[in-house]
């Protein structure tokens, strides 16, 4: 009997280390983490580079609180990813995950909205589906019914547009006239909501588990940006799943040229070494709510000397290995193998993604993309077949929405063509175990 417990009563073995791409339990059991975590391990696990600085940042100090000293890592850190962003977002408010990052967003977003005399702007407006988080304020936000139904009395709803899930429309638009019709949505609620109530738009440029790594059409972002001009509206990337290089850029909203007002690290950012994460606010924003008294929010642990050389050493390592360019590289080629199971699998739905971030989905249908019958229990089984077989995916079954049940196949940046083919040869096992079991049709 443990003492510890977490969402349910499923118990996984005991970790015993881990190296690369690779984990092992206590038995001696090996895994190919697939999935990085939960798309964290972006560099790979035990990086001696990050273990190295680590180890010298924490023979110096492993806290100072923020009101007593600064500390170099997280200048260093703050300087290097302020040279990264795009013009004018420099100004980075260091968290200790992705649902404080993003509730240090929608705060900051509010006290500017004060500072500058519209204090009438409080709605945050975001996408179903969607995740930004588990606090109360990042849940306001989330659109994922199930997650935030029993706490509705404790947290102001906040209003939700459609993401772009193009792939299930079946109508005659071409995808540019898809990604306006989307980004339409936002515009409709501004004016429902009246635009002088509204704050902001959050969304995560490239979906994570809430849609499955959802790409929306080129024509959809740089509309999402005019809207919000239009309308005085900030845009909050959620790039905690999709930022730090998983994409193949070092933000996902850079395939676009999008440029957000606020953007939410976390996951990659530290890469598992540390709980680590980040807010990056564009200087305009961050200086008037400083000017105007101060934001009224903090962590304790913001700003940790050895959160951020951890974070320091892991931008270093991906510059020094090239990571960003082999997401792109990576992500193409085990995209294309997921997209050539299509052809044995006619259960599998669809295939997207971008750079590493990558997903698959499977239905019952593939014309009308209806989704497995929800008693296949497909989200659960299909990732425990593949557990079983030494590979790790992750999966969701995301409901409200026509959304069904996908997997997420997003191994750590630094993963080999050779690794890719033992992901695929599993990944093949567990679809083949998978429709024996459900007899679900499947050849070739
Ligand atoms: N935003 C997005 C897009 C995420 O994927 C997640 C985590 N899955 C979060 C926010 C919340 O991050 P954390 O679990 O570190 O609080």
């Amino acid at each position: 009997m443990s003492n510890l417990f977490y969402q349910t009563r499923l118990r996984r073995p005991l970790l015993d280390r881990a190296e690369g791409v690779y984990m092992w339990d206590v038995d001696g059991k090996r895994y190919l983490d697939g999935s990085s975590g939960a798309m964290v391990s972006n560099i790979g696990h035990s990086n001696p580079a990050v273990l190295e600085a680590m180890r010298r940042q924490m023979e110096k100090s492993t806290f100072g609180y923020r009101l007593h000293f600064e500390n170099e890592p997280a200048e260093e850190f703050a300087r290097q990813i302020a040279a990264r962003m795009p013009q004018g977002l420099d100004r980075v408010f260091f968290v200790s995950g992705g649902s404080e990052a993003v509730e240090s967003c929608l705060k900051l977003a509010r006290q500017y909205a004060v500072a500058i005399g519209e204090a009438s702007r409080w709605k945050v407006i975001s996408r179903f589906p969607s995740y930004h988080g588990s606090s109360l304020g990042a849940l306001s936000v989330t659109g994922m019914s199930l997650m935030s139904a029993p706490f509705s009395p404790m947290m102001r709803e906040m209003p939700k547009i459609p993401a772009p899930t193009c792939y299930l429309d079946r109508d005659d638009l071409s995808d540019h006239e898809r990604g306006l019709k989307y980004a339409r949505y936002l515009r409709d609620e501004i004016l429902r909501q009246g635009p002088e109530t509204v704050l902001a738009f959050i969304m995560e440029p490239v979906g994570g588990a809430s849609t499955g790594a959802l790409v929306a059409p080129d024509s959809y972002y740089a509309e999402i940006r005019r809207i919000c001009d239009e309308f005085g509206i900030l845009l909050i990337a959620d790039e905690v799943m999709s930022g730090a290089g998983r994409t193949g850029q070092y933000l996902a909203c850079d395939h676009w040229g999008m440029r957000p007002d606020l953007i939410a690290f976390s996951k990659g950012f530290g890469a598992g070494y540390m709980p680590l994460g980040a807010m990056v606010a564009d200087r305009r924003i961050a200086d008037a709510v400083i000017d105007s008294g101060g934001f009224i929010h903090g962590f304790t642990y913001a700003g940790n000397p050895l959160a951020c050389a951890a974070g320091l050493a892991v931008l270093g390592e991906i510059d020094r290995l090239g990571l960003i360019d082999a997401a792109q590289v990576q992500g193409d080629k085990l995209s294309r193998r997921l997209q050539a199971l299509m052809q044995r699998y006619e259960f599998i739905g669809d295939v997207r993604g971008k750079g590493l971030l990558l997903a698959f989905e499977l239905v019952a249908n593939r014309e009308t993309m209806e989704p497995l019958p929800v008693g296949l229990n497909a989200h659960n089984r299909l990732v425990d077949l593949a557990y079983d077989r030494g590979l790790i995916i992750y999966s969701r079954r995301t409901r409200g929405g026509r959304i069904g049940d996908h997997f997420l196949v997003c191994p750590p940046l630094i993963t080999t063509d050779e690794q890719i083919d033992e992901i695929l040869a599993v990944l093949t096992d567990s679809l083949d175990a998978f429709a024996q079991e459900t007899g679900l049709e499947y050849g070739a």
